[in-house]
């Protein structure tokens, strides 16, 4: 090519670029949401927005199902169905089996204790005199949050709140400005030396305001429609644990039983839908303070509704506590798109979801003839202790340190028993979970032997103990009860963590910017969150996420993808 022929091409190819490049081209493309809120309630069914729909306002839940990408069918892939895997696998979109977060506790062999999902003692409290301190150290692989921080050199922020310490970190992840928790103790939200040693100036001034003591005295009280309890069974019933420090019945009247706000008021204010408000005033807040969704770098707020869990526990799925509460979340949930309308306009994507359902009380279950029915730790212990001292000699063969975690059906084994007596630890096993089978109410149990060598079947409850499988953590025998049945010492409520359906399905929803509304039927589960998310940001996926990207929800999917220094250059 002669050198005339190319100065008659430099133009075109000026031309060709500037209609490439140009900052219109560019911006007819749609823009990434400035603000993710991951809005996470702690223990909901998916049914509540069904049974409850009747009864929500236009600008709450109703907004979200009629203007939203609604899946209707998300199920946890794993069991246990409880608050620290739930919250791992929403902010990874792993497995337990790959995240490591298998249980709100486990047995940690190498120390001899039971460890928290994460308890850190090489970690400090900050916000409190004293308490321990937790980090996201147990965590395995990246988070959404992490990515994002990641992804813009770490100008996108990313912020975590709960009551829950584990929930606020576990959504996080590693790479987070902050977690907060609250301090049961003092009734102030608090931190790990983990993310800062000292509280951020805007949370000791919202603690200044002692949030939780307006409440003191307050009264709970039933303020919907008769047709709302209609739903739900009886409000006194003698399965129903009392609030700390109050009853078991509508009005609830909230001083812990206290003169004045202390430790057990700041307990049994939790158990109320005054602390979800205090948790959204919490997040406005921070997205004041902190500037949230106010430039191009993409930040995270990771918000955990803690109450929903503590009321579900005391009072079951089909109380008047959980209807009223469920309402009163509509109301929380509708003051929050407010907000974020009025401070983002449409440039946040809000996603919803829960980390587990719950169970209902199995006394009232079993008075249904659905088989509910409470399994005693102590009986489970005993089967087993006398089977496999009957065939291999004394014990004990259920170490004794793990005793607790018995009630979530993990069972670790007396190795150092098992290793005197030169046994085959497949051999103790079986003789174990066989006993545990002829305790009434557990239907199945699971070897560290057989999981270990992939050998169990491909059934959907298999499946979900795979998945929630690590070599290192898990214990030596998982033991499924029947359905509505659960192991517990206690005498009162109810709980989760089932592979079952009333604790694996759970909503899943995204709003706003690029999300494309509709009803959603096929199967998904909220591992797919995450990575549909870092798919909407434009940005990697978290290290070990297997979740579906949901791309039939993302008006994204056929755009030009926009770099991070493209953003910055307007
Ligand atoms: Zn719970």
């Amino acid at each position: 090519m002669s050198i005339i022929s190319r100065r008659r091409l430099a133009p075109l190819i000026i031309l060709v670029l500037t209609v490439f490049s140009s900052p219109a081209q560019r911006r007819s493309a749609p823009d990434r949401p400035r603000l993710i809120v991951l809005l996470v309630i702690d223990q909901f069914r998916e049914e509540y927005l069904l049974r409850f729909e009747p009864f929500f306002g236009d600008r709450g839940f109703r907004r979200l199902l009629t203007y939203g990408a609604v899946f209707v069918n998300c199920q946890y892939e794993h069991a246990p169905t409880v608050t620290a895997p739930g919250h791992a696998t929403i902010a990874t979109g792993a497995t337990p089996a790959a995240h490591g977060i298998i249980n709100n506790e486990w047995y940690e062999r190498e120390t001899g204790q039971v460890v928290t999902s994460v308890s850190d003692p090489a970690r400090r409290v900050i916000g409190a005199p004293s308490g321990r301190a937790s980090s996201p150290h147990r965590l395995i692989g990246t988070t959404l949050g992490d990515e994002l921080r990641l992804s813009t050199n770490f100008r996108s922020k990313v912020i975590a709140l709960s009551y829950k310490d584990r929930s606020a970190i576990l959504l996080g992840g590693k790479l987070a400005n902050l977690a907060l928790w609250f301090d049961e103790s003092s009734g102030a939200f608090i931190t790990s030396d983990y993310y800062a040693n000292a509280l951020p100036e805007w949370v000791a001034r919202f603690n200044a305001t002692r949030p939780a003591d307006r409440y003191f005295g307050a009264r709970w009280e039933k303020s919907f429609p008769e047709a709302v309890y209609a739903l739900a069974a009886a409000d006194d019933r003698p399965e129903e644990t009392p609030l700390p420090g109050g009853g078991r019945t509508f009005p609830h009247h909230l001083t812990g039983g206290l003169a004045q706000p202390g430790p057990a008021f700041y307990t049994a204010f939790t158990f109320t839908p005054f602390a979800n408000e205090v948790l959204i005033e919490l997040a406005k807040r921070a997205i004041e303070s902190e500037q949230l969704g106010r430039d191009e770098f993409p930040d995270l707020l990771a918000i955990s509704l803690s109450t929903n869990d503590l009321v579900g526990h005391f009072f079951g799925p089909y109380s008047h506590e959980v209807a009223d509460l469920t309402l009163r979340t509509d109301q929380a949930v509708a003051a929050l798109l407010t907000y974020l309308d009025a401070r983002l306009g449409s440039n946040y994507i809000l996603a919803l979801t829960a980390d587990h359902g719950v169970a209902p009380i199995p006394e009232e279950a079993a008075r249904l003839k659905l088989g509910g029915r409470r399994i005693s730790p102590a009986a489970v212990r005993q089967a087993i202790e006398e089977a496999v001292s009957a065939r291999f000699g004394e014990g004990p063969w259920i170490e004794p340190r793990a005793l607790p975690l018995l009630s979530s059906g993990f069972l670790y084994l007396n190795r150092e028993a098992i290793a005197q007596k030169h046994l085959d630890i497949a051999d103790v096993e079986r003789v174990a979970g066989e006993a545990a089978l002829k305790v009434p109410g557990l239907a199945r149990y699971y070897a560290r032997t057989q999981l270990l060598a992939g050998g169990v079947h491909e059934d959907p409850i298999s499946r979900r103990v795979a998945r929630s499988f690590h070599p290192g953590r898990s214990p030596d025998l998982i033991l499924i009860p029947e359905p509505f049945a659960f192991i517990s010492g206690g005498r009162t409520g109810t709980t989760h963590g089932s592979p079952y359906s009333y604790d694996a399905h759970v909503p899943l929803i995204l709003f706003g910017r690029g999300i494309t509304p509709g009803i959603y039927r096929s199967t998904c589960t909220p591992a797919d969150l995450a990575p549909t998310l870092a798919a909407a940001l434009q940005i990697e996926y978290p290290a070990n996420a297997t979740g579906r990207i949901l791309w039939e929800a993302l008006q994204l999917a056929a755009s030009p993808r926009v770099a991070p220094h493209s953003m910055t250059s307007r």
